[in-house]
């Protein structure tokens, strides 16, 4: 690609400040070096950020962008913490889709809303919320005003049977890179059709191309919903020690379990250090203020109860479906650790208890701690992200659990607002996509956790199964950002883990950056195809060119 002069970069921003006005092209330095900040090493500043508010205007900065031979990196909300933010090149513009944030439609019967790329997990809820329509939306533990659109499009993770975000979107509006603006599924006219509730459409299946590429700028979407259920429970389960045999077999017993519809194939089963990281920071406890040691993480199970492996999931359905599947799980679990079942009624009586809790706590009454320990039987943090936890799994969005980014920060972590990126906070997402079965995914387990161990990183993994046939032992650098040796070891750490996921032959479930590069290598014949598809969609290389290795 041939850069742009410093004079085009001029007469470009010039023309896309005409179209949507100073307020929506940001250029200043200063305000560039904030907003580009990434949780992932090596961001690169954008020559401008710009805020378009109508499909209309993406269109027409997309064929400015031609003009000019500028390449534009699209973000709906921008905060793709863990995975990166940042284009490859400065002489990019990164186009933030925040304002056009309108719930076009609401399908109650037929469960699916259609929503442009602004519309975040909180607002949607609100929506939902306040016109009293009994659909719930699938949310993660990521951030509130993360866009519902741009982490579907990432492949996002979230918790229900609705968990496979990009499963669910039906319908897609696009501007290709030509600016070009395209409708996929039902009829391409005027008339919806069967548009947002049958995926396929006809012929060959044009949504797929937008999905972690650079193929087009999606601004609007169709999603399903899931009806609100009769009924619906939480439970959480907890497996005190890991002893292998045990622990392979629990695997094989969620994956049946998942593939018979008993649970949602959306299980995360979850390091107790993982836990941890929700309920408190490492400079608050008496631990190395480097790495946790083994020494350190038995005190602090003992303190937090938080056990070796644990997960919640929610049983959602009619009265007596949910009945009958609580007693096979029951069955099914029990053998492997404890389960607690939580209900709207015990989270009630949990928050209306909350104060007095806390104020026990604070007594550092060793006595009235011990009690409620074998009472509650959990420590008092864990019962207190209980209610957040419960509030995930019905959809409702919260910072609560977000807040475990901050980890490893030497400072108070923020209790609302929270901007990861903007905070400098180091993360860095690590998620090989193993077939769920459970003696491999120990073994691909064990040998990654070795690796942490050997760089002296704490061991954040969750087990998270994708589908019923797939799980992603999801795992997390927690990095000092500020500290250049500590941001160095934690790049080639990082090095070190694609390496290893390359050499047994899993590509991960999302990219950061850091590993675009080595998506294709063990398949360089699909890397041809997708640059045959970007060759034809975008020869001037303007739609976030580079990513995923895709020019
Ligand atoms: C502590 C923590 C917990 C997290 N938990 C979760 C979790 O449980 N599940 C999960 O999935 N993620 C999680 N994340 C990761 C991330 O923060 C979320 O996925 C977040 O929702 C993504 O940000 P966004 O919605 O603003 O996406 P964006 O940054 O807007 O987009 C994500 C990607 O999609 C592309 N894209 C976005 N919009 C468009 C568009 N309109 N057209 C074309 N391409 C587009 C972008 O180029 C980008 O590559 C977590 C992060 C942290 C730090």
């Amino acid at each position: 690609m041939n850069l742009p002069d410093k004079n085009r970069k001029q007469e470009f921003i010039e023309k896309v400040t005409e179209l949507l006005g100073k307020e929506y092209v940001v250029t200043s330095h200063e305000e560039i070096e904030v907003r580009s900040r990434d949780t992932v090493p090596g961001r690169v500043q954008p020559l401008a950020f710009v805020y378009p508010s109508s499909t209309a205007e993406v269109s027409e900065i997309v064929k400015l962008a031609n003009e000019f031979q500028i390449a534009i990196w699209p973000h709906s909300a921008g905060r793709n913490w863990g995975w990166g933010n940042s284009p490859l090149t400065e002489d990019s513009v990164t186009m933030i889709l925040e304002r056009m944030n309108k719930i076009i439609e609401v399908n109650e019967d037929l469960a699916y809303a259609v929503i442009e790329p602004g519309v975040t997990y909180e607002a949607l809820n609100k929506y939902l919320k306040d016109h009293k329509i009994k659909l719930w939306t699938d949310c993660t533990g990521g951030p509130p005003k993360g866009s519902v659109l741009g982490n579907a499009l990432d492949r996002g993770v979230g918790v229900t049977s609705y968990a496979d975000h990009f499963s669910n979107l039906c319908g897609l509006e696009v501007v290709l890179p030509d600016g070009k603006i395209i409708r996929t599924g039902g009829y391409p006219a005027s008339k919806n059709g069967t548009r947002y509730t049958y995926k396929w459409g006809a012929g060959p299946y044009i949504e797929g191309l937008f999905g972690q590429s650079n193929y087009g700028i999606v601004t609007h979407a169709g999603i399903w919903l899931m009806p609100e259920p009769e009924s619906y429970f939480m439970f959480g389960f907890t497996m005190q020690r890991e002893e292998k045999g045990q622990y392979i077999s629990l695997l094989n017993t969620l994956r049946k379990m998942a593939l018979d519809g008993v649970v949602p194939p959306s299980i995360h089963l979850t390091s107790g250090f993982t836990l941890l990281t929700i309920l408190t920071q490492m400079f608050k406890e008496d631990v190395n203020d480097n790495y946790l040691t083994d020494e350190d993480m038995r005190r602090l199970d003992k303190k937090y109860g938080v056990g070796a492996w644990g997960f919640a999931s929610g049983l959602y359905g009619r009265k007596e479906h949910v009945k009958a599947m609580r007693k096979i799980i029951v069955r099914e679990l029990s053998p492997y650790g404890r389960l607690v079942w939580v209900d709207e009624y015990k989270v009630m009586i949990v928050k209306k208890m909350m104060p007095y809790l806390l104020r026990a706590r604070k007594a550092r009454n060793s006595l009235i701690n011990m009690v409620l320990n074998q009472l509650l039987k959990a420590s008092i943090p864990v019962v207190q992200a209980l209610p957040h936890i419960f509030d995930i799994y019905k959809g409702v969005p919260t910072e609560y659990v977000l807040k475990r980014a901050y980890f490893k920060t030497r400072k108070e972590r923020p209790e609302s607002n929270i901007h990861v990126a903007k905070d400098q906070v180091g993360v860095m997402w690590f998620g090989p996509m193993v077939p769920n079965d459970g003696e491999t995914v120990f073994e691909v387990m064990d040998c990654f956790r070795k690796k942490f161990a050997q760089h002296q990183f704490e061991f954040y993994i969750t087990i998270m199964m994708i589908s019923a046939r797939t799980i992603v032992p999801f795992m997390g650098i927690f990095y000092r950002q500020e500290d250049a040796s500590e941001r160095e070891r934690a790049l080639a750490f990082y090095s070190e883990l694609i390496e290893e996921a390359l050499r047994r032959g899993y590509q991960q479930f999302r990219y950061s950056r850091l590993g675009w590069n080595s998506v294709y290598k063990n398949s360089p014949d699909l890397l041809e195809v997708n640059n045959k598809i970007k060759a034809v969609l975008d020869p001037n290389h303007i739609i976030a060119p580079g990513k995923f290795d895709i020019f």
